[in-house]
């Protein structure tokens, strides 16, 4: 479902109490149940609650499971999208909310304003979207997953691109500016730029390739591998005055350590990434091999090991494991590598979660797939689902 920000102003504080009650319902229940949704809300029995959970149903922002064993509703991608905006919202981060510039195939990005006009760059996670069906994918980690469990691997998603840019932007890597992070999203810097895969000319792209080589083993040096460096994720600012075109680093949820057990593999293709589109865009090929990863990894700074201070950030080594389970069953799509994933938007394949089918409202309880599951996600636990 498409983010619109129009029905935030019609909720009343009745059904945002409701809608944060299904939130906190769903850390331990896929379907909640009304009777709990209603206990939590404070609002015991009454209409009032069956009004506000109509209202959030007719929005799309809850949702009822088909053939459901009891009376309940889970939240849906469009209510944890609106949770996010709402919170942005009082913390001042947000006022309003402008165009999509960006569908990739995990993620949604909007330009957004915060209150004095300044415009941001609101990243939304969204995993589980593409098809599976052409990836060699581990079927059985992806059929075993809950609406609960694909929201909390889109909020590592999140949390994990947050804590890295913000190491890397004060160690002075050009990346965007890190604002906010919440649930499944992230406010940043927006850049003003074309990504160098829209470039056609370069006026000098030897200078252009030395500094993205130069990245690549700079990054290697603080004990990180960005994991999908190419074209689409580097961003090309052009400073109005000089005129002096600066590359930006963005998309950081697949990064890994240089100790990851197959880091020289990632490093490579980061280089080789590259090499590809140079030699197929600018017609230009470096004389010089490399730069090679035992090569990298040879001066890492110990004092300054970026993947080791991130773990060591709310980014826990427990989500990180989960998050990896993850890449490695489907691996974080390779964007240079188009044709291997496409973005689920055909309504009648349901491999992955239903909030993708732009007819999700309507359906209500006829269209959903989902089976009844009472029990904790296997992967949620209290302290990660806090509120942030
Ligand atoms: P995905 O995970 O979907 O690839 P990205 O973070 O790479 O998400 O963003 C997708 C696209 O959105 C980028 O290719 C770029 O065009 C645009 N974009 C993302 N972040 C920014 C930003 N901070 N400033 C400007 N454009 C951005
Ligand atoms: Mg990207």
């Amino acid at each position: 479902m498409k983010l619109d920000s129009r029905q935030l102003r019609y909720l009343t504080a009745e059904d945002w109490r409701v809608l944060t009650a299904v939130e906190m319902g769903s850390k331990n229940h896929e379907l909640v149940p009304t009777v709990l949704i209603a206990q939590i809300a404070g609002l015991r029995g009454g209409s009032g609650v069956h009004k506000s959970i109509a209202t959030l149903a007719k929005s799309g922002l809850v949702a009822k499971i088909k053939n459901a064993k009891y009376d309940g509703y889970r939240l849906t991608y469009g209510g944890l999208d609106y949770l996010s905006l709402n919170t942005l919202r009082k913390q001042d981060t947000v006022f309003s909310l402008g165009n999509q510039i960006g569908v990739g195939k995990e993620s949604d990005i909007y330009v957004v304003a915060d209150p004095t006009g300044k415009q941001l760059v609101l990243k939304l996670h969204r995993l589980g979207r593409i098809s599976f069906r052409t990836v060699k994918a581990n079927r059985d980690y992806l059929r075993n997953r809950t609406t609960g469990s694909w929201m909390y691997l889109s909020r590592l998603a999140a949390m994990k691109e947050y804590a890295f840019m913000q190491v890397l932007k004060r160690e002075g890597f050009p990346v965007p500016e890190p604002i906010a992070q919440t649930r499944h999203t992230l406010v940043m810097e927006l850049i003003d730029s074309f990504p160098l895969r829209s470039i056609d000319n370069v006026s000098n792209p030897l200078k252009l390739y030395g500094e993205l080589m130069d990245l690549i083993v700079r990054l290697a040096k603080v004990g990180l591998i960005h994991g999908d460096f190419n074209e689409f994720n580097l961003l090309i600012k052009e400073d109005p005055v000089t005129k002096k075109s600066t590359p930006i680093l963005i998309d950081f949820p697949q990064m890994l350590s240089t100790t990851h057990e197959n880091a020289k593999w990632y490093f490579d293709r980061d280089v080789n990434c590259i090499k590809r589109f140079f030699s197929r865009q600018f017609k230009f090929t470096s004389d010089e091999p490399g730069p090679f990863f035992e090569d990298a990894i040879k001066d890492t700074d110990k004092n300054k090991r970026l993947d080791i201070e991130v773990e060591a950030t709310g980014f826990s080594r427990k989500m990180a494991k989960d998050l990896d389970r993850f890449v490695e069953a489907v691996g974080f799509q390779n964007e240079a590598d188009e044709d291997t994933a496409e973005v689920q938007d055909d309504p009648d394949s349901h491999e992955v979660d239903q909030d993708y089918s732009e007819d999700e409202e309507e359906d209500d309880d006829e269209e959903e797939e989902e089976t009844n599951s009472q029990t904790a996600h296997e992967d949620q636990t209290e302290e990660e689902l806090a509120e942030q």
